[in-house]
């Protein structure tokens, strides 16, 4: 059984690390970064206790792996910029154990660390040669050098390439996107651990809100959003340091102390041009090729709006599920094709759940959308329904 996994990120991290471990499997995994390259993506993120759940069943040494390198994440926690507290939910009331606050570098450190001996980096898979649908498939990969290599024999690719993989639109169209109506920016802070903020928390002046919480080594992940007209680029006016301080600054100029110099933080940060900016989107869901040859988890297949932090969650959860699924098919005989389409079965309305969840948790967040009572809801019965089940695996 000849395995290729395209993209060594969260889920083909993962993935990589469960079947590498599988005897009778040839793991070929091509990451077209350097193992260390994403340090430059250096911001922080909360990754929910779903992931560690699934991957506790599937892959317990990654699990604590995680969590020796992260801070236990406890709460989601809204108030306004004033500082008056709108919603407050302990993740001990819906989940069985925290999540984590962890450093997208340690993130993929932690998921790579183990497969170092089956990852090629900085070799980019180019295009998948899909024979006839029933036999093996052929790869074109650029090497690190820079030379094209043909790789025969594939019985299964997983495309795990993220949500601008090329695999995907080579096989099956590209994804059609839908955007939010807002755009978000992040950075990493230094206040060498004087602010007093620590677990997560968020802070909303009307629809324009800052989400942070602490990091290791003294750092605080500050994310910040502000409505914009959906599918249009992101105004240059609203990046500046001024437009900032306007938009989180309230008509009466009162702002609570931590939100006051997350503000002050964020303001330096865009005059220095260290503000990273995207748009919150979403793209149609795809698990598999015609084949069922070509798998796509995590954001190759169903990226989905960051709102509740569920992103890279639900790419690990994809990855510790596949691991599971390939262990059992390994047992019974494997059929590839239906190795696939369980995995899909065993996943699809979880994903569905989750994307538009993530989806409606967004209205607070829109100009439309927001108002106070909205915010307060979030810490009531039904929401917390809804995340007891996104925290449970159901
Ligand atoms: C603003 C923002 C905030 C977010 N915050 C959170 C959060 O707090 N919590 C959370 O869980 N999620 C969050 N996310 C979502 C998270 O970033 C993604 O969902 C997650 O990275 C998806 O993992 P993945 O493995 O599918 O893809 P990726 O992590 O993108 O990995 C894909 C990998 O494939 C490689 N690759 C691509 N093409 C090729 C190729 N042709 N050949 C070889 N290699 C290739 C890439 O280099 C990369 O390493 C956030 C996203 C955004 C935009």
């Amino acid at each position: 059984m000849r395995v290729a996994i395209s993209g060594v990120g969260v889920a083909g991290g993962v993935i990589a690390t469960g079947l590498a471990a599988l005897p009778g499997v040839e793991v070929l995994a091509f990451e077209r970064v350097g193992p260390d390259d994403h340090a430059v993506a250096g911001n922080g993120l909360n990754v929910g206790p779903n992931a560690l759940l699934a991957l506790d069943r599937a892959l317990p040494a990654l699990a604590d792996r995680l969590r020796q390198v992260s801070l236990p994440w406890r709460q989601w926690r809204a108030s306004t910029v004033g500082g008056e507290l709108l919603a407050h939910v302990p993740l001990s009331a819906v989940a069985a154990s925290a999540g984590l606050r962890i450093r997208w570098a340690e993130l993929y450190r932690a998921c790579r660390e183990h497969n170092a001996g089956v990852v090629r980096y900085r070799a980019e898979v180019e295009s998948v040669m899909p024979g006839d649908g029933s036999g093996p498939l052929a790869l074109q990969v650029r090497r690190a050098d820079g030379t094209p290599e043909r790789v025969d024999g594939i019985d299964l690719l997983i495309a795990a390439e993220g949500r601008f993989g090329g695999i995907r639109p080579q096989l099956c169209g590209a994804p059609d996107i839908t955007y939010l109506g807002v755009a978000n920016f992040r950075v990493l802070l230094q206040d060498h651990g004087e602010w007093p903020l620590d677990d997560l928390e968020q802070w909303f002046n009307g629809p324009n809100r800052m989400l942070a919480f602490r990091l290791r080594d003294g750092l605080v992940y500050l994310s910040g959003n502000l409505p914009i007209e959906a599918g249009q680029d992101i105004p240059e006016s609203h990046k500046t340091a001024a437009a900032l301080a306007r938009s989180y600054t309230p008509d009466d100029g009162v702002m609570a102390p931590v939100p006051r110099q997350l503000l002050q933080g964020a303001c330096r940060a865009a005059e220095r041009g260290e503000l990273h900016w995207s748009r919150l989107q979403e793209s149609t869901v795809r698990w598999c090729d015609g084949t069922g040859r070509v798998l796509y988890p995590g954001d190759a297949g169903h990226a989905m709006v960051p709102t509740l932090g569920q992103g890279a969650t639900t790419a690990i959860e994809d990855g510790a599920v596949f691991v599971d699924c390939f262990r059992q098919a390994l047992s019974g005989g494997l059929s590839v094709p239906a190795l696939v389409r369980g995995f899909e079965q065993r996943r699809r309305e979880r994903v569905d759940f989750i994307r538009q969840f993530s989806w409606e948790a967004s209205d607070v967040i829109l100009a439309d959308g927001f108002s106070l009572p909205r915010v307060r809801a979030k810490g009531e019965a039904a929401y917390r329904a809804k995340l007891q089940r996104l925290y449970s695996l159901d």
